[in-house]
């Protein structure tokens, strides 16, 4: 059954309407965003559907396919940031959101069922927040912008789920469209339709999700964006964004002999000119050239933002050696996934090299899956 038949069994009635919003990979940007950096993102055909329809009475009613349990009621009157632990906040969260920025949503019933896979890295939070917040939007006459969407889903994310995220899984839900990267300036939102349709080139582009998550991701990731705030305020500028690739050795030099800072200090600005490199190349149809960009960013992220694992190495050494024009971590790193560009052709034999590569390290079988530029958050019926 779909969503507008599980809703009616649920509910009683039929749904108001129905909406998808998908989850995300980024091709290139990576730990840019916190610094005013530029970002890349391109919509996966996974996706989150919701069915939903508005109540009058201040009542939120909450119920997901994939998640155990029945229907969860609650008062709107009475939502508190991180008061819940469960996945209710991230739905219950744009509601509250949405009412904090002074818009009136009075209720709703809402059902939700989604193929983005959870905790890989694909940003399955952001599909079910920009659902809803799409669904809202248009049931309340609301008219709000994709990316001002955006904002309220990650206020929902950041003050009432907790969890400190940046724009990027949120803009790319809400604003993506398919057959296309976007690029994505984290300092004033401002983006860009970049084309990428690789089917068109005879190109396909593979997810390795090795199914790792190593356990210090948090703290390390807080060290991180200390250490890219210390080497900002250390060259006298706002955000590393602010730091010119073109002087990059000069201003490294500057930084003495703090070395943990110059790598970070060079992880992010280099990257943020890969990022500018990659949108020339797709612009000029050059799509095969981003792969060794890809691969460069990857060995940044490795050596310089030491933020990758054996598993995400493995894969990348393991995929460029099989044939593959470009690959590299994707996410914030420390497992999750990577990206494989390679010709239609040769994905098969990369995949089957990775797949041996892990069980001959003693890894657990990677799930790889591919991912076509799709469409972003849109009302389906
Ligand atoms: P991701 O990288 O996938 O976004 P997060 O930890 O940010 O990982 O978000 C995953 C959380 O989002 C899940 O633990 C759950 O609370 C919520 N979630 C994702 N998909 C669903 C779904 N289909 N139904 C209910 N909750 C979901
Ligand atoms: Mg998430």
């Amino acid at each position: 059954m779909g969503v507008r038949e599980d809703f009616g069994a649920l509910y009683g009635e039929a749904p108001d309407g129905v909406w998808a919003a998908p989850g995300r990979v980024n091709l290139i940007g990576e730990h840019t965003d916190y610094n005013d950096g530029f970002v890349m993102p391109f919509a996966l055909p996974h996706r989150a559907t919701a069915a939903v329809s508005r109540r009058t009475d201040g009542v939120l009613r909450l119920h997901s396919a994939d998640m155990a349990g029945g229907v969860v009621e609650l008062a709107l009157d009475a939502l508190e940031p991180e008061s819940d632990r469960t996945w209710t906040a991230y739905p219950a969260g744009v509601v509250w959101a949405l009412r904090e920025a002074g818009h009136a949503v009075t209720g709703a019933d809402i059902h939700l069922s989604s193929t983005v896979p959870t905790g890989a890295g694909l940003s399955s939070s952001a599909a079910l927040e920009v659902v809803v917040a799409l669904a809202l939007d248009e049931l309340y006459g609301l008219g709000l912008p994709r990316a001002q969407l955006a904002r309220l889903c990650q206020r929902a994310e950041n003050a009432y789920v907790g969890a400190p995220t940046g724009i990027m899984d949120q803009t790319a839900s809400a604003c993506c469209e398919q057959g296309h990267a976007l690029f994505l300036d984290t300092r004033d939102l401002s983006h860009r339709q970049i084309p990428f349709d690789l089917a068109a080139e005879g190109l396909r582009l593979l997810v390795v999700d090795t199914q790792v998550k190593h356990a210090h991701s948090g703290g390390e990731y807080g060290k991180r964006r200390a250490g890219c705030e210390k080497g900002a305020a250390l060259l006298g500028v706002d955000a590393l964004r602010d730091v010119p690739h073109d002087t990059l050795d000069a201003d490294l030099a500057r930084l003495g002999d703090d070395e943990e800072v110059v790598r970070l200090v060079r992880h992010v600005v280099t990257e943020n000119h890969r990022v500018e490199r990659v949108v020339d190349l797709l612009r000029a149809g050059e799509t095969r050239a981003i792969g060794p960009v890809l691969t460069e960013g990857h060995a940044s992220l490795r050596d310089d933002f030491r933020v990758s694992c054996p598993e995400l190495d493995l894969t990348v050494e393991t995929a460029n050696a099989a044939g593959a024009l470009g690959a590299r971590m994707t996410g914030g790193g420390f497992g999750g996934s990577a990206i494989v560009l390679a010709e239609a052709t040769d994905t098969d034999t990369i995949t089957k090299a990775v797949g041996e590569a892990f069980t001959a390290a003693g890894y657990t079988a990677p799930r790889v899956f591919e991912a076509v530029p799709s469409a972003g958050a849109q009302r389906l019926s």
